[in-house]
């Protein structure tokens, strides 16, 4: 075998061993071989380039079979930065993120999604961020989190916002010249597990989101799936009954209808438990103080989407689903339902998918936007003018560039 390999595997290779330890941490070069079925030799021509760039490092040694320690490597945090942006109707959450997912810096700005320059006010708001950030780290780009459909090309389609065809990522990688990934909210969640979360340990998952949506996000083979038209995982418009509610999207008996924060709170009014329009904190309160009606609201609601989530499992066949969002105070009591409806209607096959609940906080909308712009260096080359190719191209730039200093350094 040549030593030196061809370009195209050079790149992919390359790629797969960054995913590789951004998604399992630290790993000496003979796992990294084994794990991604390609050579020592080749593992050990990647690695040193990408020791060279400062993109790894050295991160301990642990024992081997061989009897001399092996060197594990890991990647260098500060390599690089993010700004994740997650837009709501009336408010917009900003964090700085480093390449490892931590958050560095954290803000929520007042926001109308409504107003007729709604964009400009966007880009204003964001230029600042941009440029006051040192350049002791690249800042690889700006990932923006929208509820809605995202198109491959940035286009969103959001009646929660009011945007209808709006090029966003066009427009912001404009106004703010860098690279912008616009993604869809449930979907950044999705990214942002697979790369910090609970999703680490797994390659094939379903990310369920409650609160004032009911979302999914669907991981095969550790790649999201966006489907055809960037909608895909959009559970919150499974039908659930015939001639039931009027969903926000104008169908009838969408599981969204009784499930999101809006829903539960009009089945707790039907039933006496609260009045229409009131807020669902009132209802967790409820709740939390064993308010027997109250509970069978949400035992009921856990029913439905216990049954519909068997259906979705039934058909994905994940090794687990991820619970979350911001109406997680609500699940301890909407799981009284769901975990007897899921397992009543499980395909027996599936019987050992876990359901893992995780602990939310309002930085995740935004943590999950900026694991867009983190993922581009750990995932494969698509086209030329593909954003993502953009933001890797940032960081290794930026590498090089550190290395030939470093160089000129050493030598005089
Ligand atoms: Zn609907």
């Amino acid at each position: 075998m040549s030593p030196t390999l061809p370009p195209a595997q050079r790149g992919f290779s390359r790629t797969a061993v960054m995913a590789l330890l951004g998604r399992s941490g630290p790993l000496s070069r003979v796992d990294i071989a084994r794990q991604l079925g390609i050579s020592s030799a080749t593992v050990t021509q990647i690695t040193k380039q990408l020791l060279v760039e400062g993109l790894i490092t050295e991160a301990d040694s642990v024992p081997s079979a061989g009897g001399r320690p092996a060197i594990r490597l890991m990647v260098v945090p500060a390599a690089g930065r993010a700004i994740g942006v997650k837009v709501a109707p009336d408010h917009v959450t900003l964090v700085h993120v480093t390449l490892d997912g931590t958050v560095t810096d954290s803000t929520t700005h007042p926001f109308d999604a409504f107003a007729d320059d709604a964009v400009d006010r966007l880009v204003a708001l964001l230029a600042p961020e941009v440029v006051q950030w040192p350049a002791t780290a690249p800042l690889m780009g700006v990932g923006v989190g929208v509820p809605g459909r995202v198109g491959r090309d940035g286009i969103v389609d959001s009646p929660v916002l009011g945007w209808h065809a709006l090029p966003l990522g066009r427009v912001l990688t404009r106004g703010l010249g860098l690279p912008v990934l616009v993604e869809n909210d449930v979907n950044t969640v999705g990214i942002a597990q697979l790369l910090f979360g609970r999703g680490r340990e797994l390659d094939d998952f379903l990310v369920l989101t409650l609160g004032w949506g009911v979302g999914l996000s669907l991981v095969q083979d550790g790649v999201l799936r966006r489907g055809a038209s960037g909608a895909a995982g959009e559970i919150g418009h499974v039908p659930v009954t015939d001639n039931g509610r009027l969903c926000a999207c104008g169908n009838r008996g969408c599981l969204e209808a009784y499930l999101s924060f809006a829903g539960l709170v009009r089945t707790a009014a039907e039933h006496g438990v609260l009045e229409a329009g009131d807020r669902p904190e009132a209802l967790t309160a409820l709740a939390e103080a064993g308010e027997s009606a109250a509970l069978e609201v949400l035992r009921g609601a856990g029913r439905l989407l216990g049954r519909t989530v068997a259906g979705v499992i039934n058909v994905a066949d994940p090794q687990g689903v991820i619970v979350t969002g911001e109406g997680m105070s609500l699940w301890p009591y909407l799981s009284d339902g769901f975990e007897p409806a899921l397992s009543r209607h499980l395909f027996r096959p599936m019987d050992g998918v876990g359901v893992i609940a995780d602990a939310w906080n309002d930085q995740v909308w935004a943590q999950g936007a900026a694991a867009v712009i983190l993922s581009a260096p750990f995932t494969s080359p698509a086209s030329e003018n593909d954003p993502v190719d953009q933001v890797r191209a940032r960081i290794t730039a930026r590498a090089a560039r550190d290395a030939a200093t470093a160089r000129k350094d050493a030598s005089s």
